[in-house]
């Protein structure tokens, strides 16, 4: 990424308790980038570490490019000072990631941001979304774009944030323990929520005690006198939450959630909402899809209500204005009704995406789901498989499973007697398959890696 922000060396040698090596504290840089293909003169070069890629190794490349200096944690070889011009920093840290995060959180400080965190197993960007459309009616607002939610992304985005603001709303993520504990000490949040708590990303995290213990290292770095807001439903992510010393708000469908779902009628293009907050019940419609993004959505509610807003004055800009949904579409192609949910996918989400197929209108005709691999999750993948097919078995007429796991998938499916194929690569899918049915809603769902939306393409083709 490239972020531009007027940094002097000092500035940087400040925040990062680096050492300079050469140059001097007055040279200003343009910005910093961590990535030497979209380089431009006068940025810092900001060499990163990976497990598949070492930035050290483009020090020359940065240099070439007008790079006014190089923030390094050892010298890559070639590298020789006596040969680099005064004009150019070169500065040592212990560790650049590490540095990273210090000067995100050195400029957090200096700008005095008020932070809202949302982490969870899903449904981040999109909380974050709602919560941003939503708070930016009223306060002026910055958010981490797209999904840059990790030690990289959520830094470079409170970099990138120049202006004054009300609040600065950030979608936190980890796939390895420790990761959240540390952006929670970059950010230092005022408002922390956690959407669910699912099995997702087992094999960093190990187990679903493993994500919650990740999860909730938010809420021990969020300000005392701040708020937490959390997925009643869980009673897990409950009892936690009551051991927090911030105040607190409470979502989902259980009694006791402060804000609470009480029915939500299936409509066209979203839902007629009924919901119980402060002993009054509200009555809304709102257009989004599948009805966890209504947690989610009442998810942002809590997150604005911490923030100081009142729920009537958040109803009274809904309509229509959540349309955003990029994550799952909805397309028509010809007779068929596709749900393109092929972003990721987690056994939460998995199963939410199949609750929303259930209850779907049958007049959209025969409903299939073409389900891909869900990866990430360790030792107890072929258990999760099993159970998604067995529930995909109990809501659809037919299916077809992609990928190493299908047959894990098959066998929780097989128990309904119903149709389904297994194909254990996705060439193998785009090549083979053939829906025969003259009306159907599919679902298409499965993790990145898989890249399904290919299948979207072929659907769509010739309809
Ligand atoms: P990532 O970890 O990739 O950043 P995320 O947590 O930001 O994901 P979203 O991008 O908002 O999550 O949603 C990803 C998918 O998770 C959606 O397509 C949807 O199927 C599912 N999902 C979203 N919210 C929920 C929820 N509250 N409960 C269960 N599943 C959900
Ligand atoms: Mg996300």
């Amino acid at each position: 990424m490239l972020v531009e922000n007027k940094l002097t060396t000092e500035e940087i040698i400040k925040a990062t308790s680096g050492i300079l090596v050469n140059g001097d504290m007055g040279i200003v840089f343009k910005g910093v980038c961590t990535d030497t293909r979209i380089f431009e003169p006068g940025y810092l070069f900001w060499a990163l570490k990976g497990k598949n890629f070492d930035g050290h190794n483009f020090w020359k490349e940065a240099l070439d490019k007008g790079a006014k200096g190089l923030i390094l944690e050892y010298f890559p070889a070639g590298l020789k000072l006596e040969e680099l011009p005064k004009t150019i920093s070169i500065i040592l840290v212990k560790d650049t990631l590490r540095a990273l995060g210090d000067l995100a959180q050195w400029y957090r400080v200096k700008k005095a941001f008020k932070i809202i965190a949302i982490t969870g197993s899903c449904g981040k960007t999109t909380t974050k979304e709602f919560t941003s459309e939503l708070l930016s009616k009223f306060f002026k607002i910055a958010k981490n774009e797209a999904n840059y939610n990790n030690l990289i992304g959520v830094p470079l985005s409170i970099l990138s944030m120049k202006g004054d603001f009300d609040w600065v709303v950030l979608e936190l993520g980890t796939s390895v323990k420790g990761e959240i504990e540390r952006l929670a000490e970059i950010t230092q949040p005022q408002v922390s929520a956690i959407t669910c708590i699912q099995p997702a990303h087992l094999e960093g995290l190990l187990s679903i005690e493993g994500v919650l213990e990740e999860k909730t290292s938010l809420w021990r770095k969020t300000d005392p006198s701040g708020w937490i807001v959390y997925f009643y439903d869980q009673e897990n992510l409950r009892t936690q939450a009551q051991k927090m010393p911030q105040k607190k708000l409470s979502f989902g469908e259980v009694k006791g959630a402060d804000l609470r779902l009480l029915s939500a009628l299936p409509l066209e293009r979203g839902f007629q909402v009924s919901l119980e907050y402060g002993g009054s019940i509200y009555t809304f419609e709102v257009s989004l899809l599948g009805r966890h993004n209504l947690l989610n959505l009442l998810c942002a509610f809590g997150i604005c209500i911490a923030a100081g807003l009142n729920l009537e004055e958040l109803l009274a800009k809904l309509p229509c204005e959540l349309a955003f949904l990029e994550r799952a579409k909805l397309i028509q192609a010809g007779n068929y009704v596709i749900l393109d949910d092929t972003y990721n996918a987690n056994p939460g989400s998995m199963e939410a995406s199949l609750f929303w197929l259930r209850d779907q209108p049958e007049a959209f005709g025969k409903k299939i789901a073409i389900l891909g691999d869900m990866k990430e999750l360790g030792d107890l993948a072929p258990m999760f498989h099993q159970e998604i097919g067995k529930l995909a078995g109990s809501i659809v007429d037919k299916a077809f499973f992609v990928g190493e796991m299908a047959s894990f998938y098959a066998r929780g499916f097989e128990v309904s007697q119903k149709p389904f194929e297994v194909f254990p690569t996705l060439e193998d899918f785009l090549e083979r398959f053939v829906i025969t049915e003259e009306k159907a809603i599919i679902l298409v769902k499965g993790s990145r890696a898989l890249k399904m939306e290919r299948i979207i393409k072929k659907l769509c083709e010739g309809r």
